[in-house]
C-alpha cells in the first residue's frame, strides 16, 4: 500500500474543494480549513463561465459532469459590445460555444455536497503555517490548536496565508476599482435592462470607465461598474444606499440613460478593487507547501480564468498526488505543469483589463471581440482538417511562416505520429530553413503520440500537458521547445 501524506488545504474556494473533491475520489483523506462559517456566510459573486479545458475539465475528474450539465446554462454564452451612446456595436450570435454559465454559489454546491461529512471544517481562519523540525507543517488555526500535516496547499485566495512560506511576491494594484450591484427579478421588473444585456454578458467601454453586465440563473443581473482610478480614491456614501448609487452613476457622465439604469436600478453589493500577482509569478518548490488558484496566480477577471484555473490546478494536483509513488515530486510535477498555465492566463487577463478599462478612447473590448470571432472561424476550419497530413499542409506550414511564432519557437521539432494516419514530419521553425517537411531527421525535438490525439489537440479537444504526464505523449530533446509549440497548438 503506498503511504499517502497527509494533507491541509488552507481555503474552501473553487480550487480547493476541487483538489478535496478529486483527492476524496482517489481514497485519500484531506482537511479543508475554510474561515467562512458556512457556505451562504459571503455572496459568492455572480456567473462564471466554465472552459472547457480547464473548468469542465476538472468538474469530468471530480466525477460531476452530469451534474454540472443539468445547472449549467448554455443559453446564456451571448455577448454584446455597447458604445456609451448606446448604440449596439457588437452581437454574439454563436450561442454553440463551449463555455457554458453557472452560478458561482452552485458550482460550489455541487462541490461541497460531493464531499464527505466533516471534510471542511468550517469557521477555521488560519491564521500561519509553521515549519517544523520533522519537514512537516503545523497549521496555526485562530482559537484551535495547532495540526500538523505531511503538506499544505494554499487555497485561500488572493492574502494566502500560506504563500509567504514560498514567495515574497504580494499581489499589487492594478489601477482599477470595480464596484458590483445586483439587480433582481430582471425580466419582470425592468424588462428593458433585461433585452439590454440579452443572454450573457454586456460591455461599455468610454474613457477610463466600462459598464459590464451578466446574466446569472433565476433573472439576476450582475453589473460591474469598473473605474480607472488610484487605490481608494472613489468615494460613495454608502450609510445612504440610493445616494450612493446616484454618486456611482454621476461618474459615468456621458453613457447613454439606458446604459445608466444598470446603475440607477442596482442594489449596491460590494467594492472590488482589482489585485493581481505578478504575472509568471513563481516559486522553488519547497518540500511539505503549493499553492493553487488565486493564492498563485490571482489576476484581474477578464479572460474569465481566474475560477477556471483555480480548479484546474485543483485537478492537476489531485492527479498527480494520487498517481502514488512520491508525493514531493508529484508536487513539483504538478507546479511545472501550472505555472505556464497560468502565466498565459494572467498576461490575458493583464492585457484584458488595461484595454478594457483604458483611458483612451479605442474600444479594445470590441476589438477583442471581433478578434475572437475571426479566431473561432479559423477554428471551426482546423477542426475539419481530419487527418494529420492536412494539419502539417495548412496550419503548421502556416505558423512555420509567421516570423513571430519563429522567434518564439526557434527550433525544428519533429513529430512521430503513429496510427493509420500517422507518420513523421518536421516542423522547422529556424530562419533559414522553416518549413514543413517529411523525414525523420535529428532534430531539437521529438513528439511522439497518436495521429488522432493529435489532430484532437489541434482541433482544442486534447490537453497535451495530462497526456504527456499520463504517458500518452513522449517528448525527446528540448522540453521548453514542445511546450511551447504546445502552446501556440492548443490555441
Ligand atoms: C468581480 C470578479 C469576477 C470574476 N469573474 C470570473 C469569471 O467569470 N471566471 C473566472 O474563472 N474567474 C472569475 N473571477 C476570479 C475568481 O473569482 C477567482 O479566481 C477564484 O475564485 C479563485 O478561486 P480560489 O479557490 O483560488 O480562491 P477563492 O475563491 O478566493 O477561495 C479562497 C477561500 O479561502 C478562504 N480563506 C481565505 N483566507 C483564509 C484563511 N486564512 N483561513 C481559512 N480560509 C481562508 C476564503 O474564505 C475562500 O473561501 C472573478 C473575480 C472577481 C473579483
Amino acid at each position: 500500500m503506498p503511504q499517502h501524506p497527509t494533507i491541509a488545504i488552507v481555503g474552501g474556494g473553487l480550487g480547493g474543494l476541487t483538489l478535496a473533491r478529486i483527492l476524496h475520489l482517489n481514497g485519500m483523506a484531506a482537511t479543508v480549513f475554510e474561515l467562512d462559517a458556512h457556505p451562504l456566510a459571503r455572496p459568492q459573486g455572480g456567473s462564471l463561465d466554465m472552459h472547457a479545458e480547464t473548468g469542465q475539465r476538472a468538474l469530468r475528474l471530480a466525477g460531476l459532469e452530469d451534474a454540472f450539465r443539468t445547472l449549467a446554462r448554455y443559453e446564456d454564452q451571448g455577448g454584446k459590445v455597447y458604445h456609451p451612446d448606446g448604440r449596439l456595436l457588437f452581437e454574439e450570435t454563436d450561442f454553440e460555444g463551449d463555455r457554458p454559465e453557472i452560478d458561482r454559489t452552485q458550482l460550489r454546491q455541487l462541490l461541497l455536497d460531493a464531499l464527505p461529512e466533516g471534510m471542511v471544517r468550517w469557521g477555521q481562519k488560519v491564521a500561519a503555517v509553521r515549519p517544523l523540525a520533522d519537514g512537516r507543517h503545523a497549521v496555526v488555526v485562530e482559537g484551535g490548536p495547532d495540526e500538523a500535516f505531511d503538506l499544505v496547499v494554499g487555497a485561500d485566495g488572493a492574502w494566502s496565508r500560506v504563500r509567504p512560506l514560498v514567495s515574497s511576491a504580494t499581489p499589487f494594484y492594478e489601477g482599477v476599482t470595480f464596484v458590483e450591484l445586483g439587480i433582481d427579478d430582471v425580466d419582470r421588473r425592468h424588462p428593458a435592462i433585461a433585452a439590454l444585456v440579452g443572454r450573457g454578458k454586456i460591455f461599455a467601454k468610454g474613457r477610463s470607465r466600462t459598464l459590464v453586465a451578466q446574466r446569472s440563473s433565476n433573472g439576476h443581473i450582475r453589473v460591474y461598474a469598473a473605474l480607472r482610478m488610484a487605490e481608494n480614491a472613489l468615494e460613495l456614501d454608502r450609510t445612504t444606499p440610493g445616494w450612493a448609487v446616484a454618486q456611482l452613476a454621476a461618474h459615468f457622465d456621458g453613457f447613454a440613460p439606458a446604459l445608466l439604469e444598470l446603475i440607477m436600478q442596482g442594489e449596491l453589493l460590494a467594492l472590488r478593487p482589482m489585485y493581481a500577482l505578478p504575472v509568471g509569478h513563481r516559486w522553488d518548490n519547497r518540500p511539505g507547501l503549493t499553492l493553487i488558484g488565486d493564492a498563485a496566480h490571482l489576476m484581474s477577471p477578464f479572460g474569465g480564468e481566474g475560477a477556471n484555473g483555480a480548479m484546474a490546478d485543483g485537478a492537476d494536483l489531485a492527479l498527480a498526488l494520487a498517481r502514488g509513488g512520491d508525493w514531493r515530486r508529484a508536487v513539483a510535477d504538478y507546479e511545472a505543469i501550472m505555472v505556464p498555465r497560468a502565466s498565459e492566463a494572467a498576461r490575458g487577463a493583464a492585457e484584458g483589463l488595461s484595454g478594457a478599462v483604458a483611458e483612451d478612447a479605442r474600444d479594445h473590448v470590441l476589438e477583442h471581440f471581433q478578434s475572437m470571432q475571426q479566431e473561432g472561424d479559423a477554428a471551426r476550419r482546423t477542426e475539419e482538417l481530419s487527418v494529420p497530413r492536412e494539419v502539417f499542409e495548412t496550419r503548421m506550414a502556416e505558423m512555420t511562416a509567421n516570423a513571430e511564432i519563429r522567434k518564439r519557437v526557434n527550433a525544428a521539432c519533429r513529430f512521430d505520429l503513429s496510427g493509420p494516419n500517422g507518420g513523421s514530419w518536421i516542423a522547422d521553425f529556424r530562419e533559414g530553413s522553416a518549413g514543413v517537411r517529411r523525414g525523420d531527421e535529428a532534430v531539437q525535438c521529438t513528439i511522439a503520440m497518436r495521429d488522432d490525439d493529435f489532430t484532437a489537440m489541434v482541433a482544442g479537444r486534447f490537453n497535451a500537458r495530462m497526456a504527456f504526464m499520463g504517458g500518452r505523449l513522449k517528448v525527446k530533446g528540448d522540453m521548453a521547445v514542445a511546450m511551447t509549440l504546445g502552446e501556440i497548438l492548443e490555441r
